[in-house]
């Protein structure tokens, strides 16, 4: 990004952590003329990020007097669970903590920020988004916490506009930075030894609606009750809209979804804009909530109902995410590897009646017992990795299972079984409510996976 420069020439700052993010901003302020001192904790994240030309400086040992301010990358924690010393230190001296985003702001002042948070939806709501507002035809770029990393964004001007994706983290490594269109979706817990529990992370995530400047909006899902009281604390300003979304009931002067259809209450007149069930590539009342947020977030920005409809209605959807991948035989193979809880299976798992499951890996806290109600669903579970045989306790007298190992076993195995049942609906799931790591680089290597081993088999393919 080169419109860093004009700010950092003959600035000292230092960034620690050297993965995408703080590599990028190293980079980027180095182009800016800012001298940098880059650091990582990890020696492999300090070779890779030498490895494209960032100069490294060990910050623990640094001289903080000497530094104007300390980029740090969200994943590392600094105060919870326990201080990092660097920051720490970077602290008592005075020198300000901030995240990329603090910096893609700062550069880029007159372009509008579209910012959105939540516990679940970010990047769904995020892409969405920015695929709604791409129907502006004005300059977008789309990034933050999901794909690109902010200092890889491109500059924009006064006719921008930015769709974030934030996480708690980043939201609390903020200083200055506004957004003129703020999203909350949900709140529940998670990430709380890094907060210093519930109360800290519901705090970060209300902190969105402290960066709005006058005549921003909030827009806030009131379907939990730490957002509703982060809304109903909101709905007393009278300097910024606050806008409510529910994708569970209707809410006066909101925007809502309970029952698909997406209804706007926010102009004095409750007007039907789309039906999203619809929409084959949001399924799910999650992803009505994630649809009334684009909405509300589009119509902040001033698009019309109808041009945002048509919009809603061709999102290509986002990968891993009960993304279709293919129709073989009549048996429709769903790749939602992104669910990596059982929190996240269930919402794939409601939106289907005949399912062939498979499921495992390695295992959350928990396991899958908050599925039970949803078993009556699952035909037959095909187990792998890890948790194959807790999981199977757990199914076991409810639903019929297989231990199959590996995933490319389970994908077979559920093709012959779902094919040897005939009849409509038949859903092969890839929806593990389990981490990847025993088996896999990544969820999206897992997904990856999937896709290749379904695209591999023969059989009789229909349109998707
Ligand atoms: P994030 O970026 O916050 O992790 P994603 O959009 O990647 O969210 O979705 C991850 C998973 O979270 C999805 O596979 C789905 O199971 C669940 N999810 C998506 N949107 C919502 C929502 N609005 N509320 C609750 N759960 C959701």
């Amino acid at each position: 990004m080169d419109n860093l420069a004009s700010s950092f020439d003959g600035k000292t700052v230092a960034v620690m952590g050297l993965g995408k993010s703080g590599t990028a901003s190293a980079r980027a302020l180095a182009a800016a003329g800012a001298r940098v001192l880059a650091w990582d904790d990890q020696a492999e994240g300090r070779a890779q990020a030498e490895e494209l030309g960032v100069t490294l400086y060990d910050l623990t040992s640094a001289d903080w007097s000497k530094i104007d301010l300390l980029v740090w990358s969200p994943g590392i924690p600094h105060i919870h669970p326990q201080p990092h010393p660097v920051a720490e230190a970077a602290r008592a001296a005075g020198v300000k903590l901030v995240c990329d985003i603090e910096l893609l702001c700062a550069a880029n002042p007159g372009a509008r920020a579209v910012a959105i948070t939540g516990t679940n939806g970010k990047s769904t709501t995020t892409t969405l988004t920015g695929h709604v507002l791409a129907g502006l035809g004005s300059p977008l770029a789309v990034g933050g916490n999901l794909g690109v990393p902010a200092l890889d964004l491109p500059a924009l001007g006064l006719d921008g506009t930015y769709v974030l994706e934030l996480s708690s983290y980043q939201l609390e490594l903020l200083d200055q930075a506004r957004f003129d269109v703020a999203v909350l979706l949900n709140i529940t817990p998670d990430h709380l030894a890094r907060h210093g529990g519930m109360p800290g992370y519901v705090a970060a995530k209300a902190s969105m609606f402290d960066r709005l400047p006058a005549g921003g909006t909030a827009i806030v899902a009131v379907d939990d009750l730490h957002s509703a009281e982060i809304h109903l604390k909101q709905s007393h300003r009278k300097d910024v809209v606050v806008r409510a979304i529910s994708a569970e009931k209707s809410v006066k002067g909101g925007i809502y979804a309970p029952d698909g259809i997406l209804i706007d209450d926010s102009e004095g007149k409750a007007i039907e804009v789309i039906d999203l069930r619809k929409v084959a590539s949001l399924p799910g009342r999650h992803n009505w909530q994630n649809a009334c947020a684009a909405y509300a977030a589009a119509r902040a920005c001033g698009m019309e109902p109808a041009a945002i409809a048509q919009r809603l209605a061709t999102y290509p959807g986002l990968r891993h995410r009960q993304e279709l991948v293919a129709i073989i035989d009549g048996v429709r193979y769903v790749n939602d590897s992104k669910a990596t809880n059982a929190d996240a299976a269930e919402k794939a798992m409601v939106c289907y009646d005949r399912i062939y499951w498979i499921a495992g890996g390695q295992a959350k806290e928990g396991g899958i017992e908050s599925l039970c109600p949803l078993f009556p669903r699952v035909v037959r579970a095909f187990l792998i990795g890890e948790a194959a045989a807790s999981f199977a306790d757990t199914l076991s007298g409810s639903v019929t299972y297989e231990i199959c190992g590996t995933l490319d076993a389970a994908v077979h195995r559920a093709r012959d079984v779902a094919l040897s049942h005939p009849g409509e609906g038949a859903v092969v799931l890839l929806s593990p409510a389990c981490a990847s790591w025993d088996q896999f680089k990544s969820f999206e290597h897992r997904g990856d996976v999937f896709r290749d081993l379904v695209n591999s088999l023969s059989g009789e393919r229909s349109a998707a």
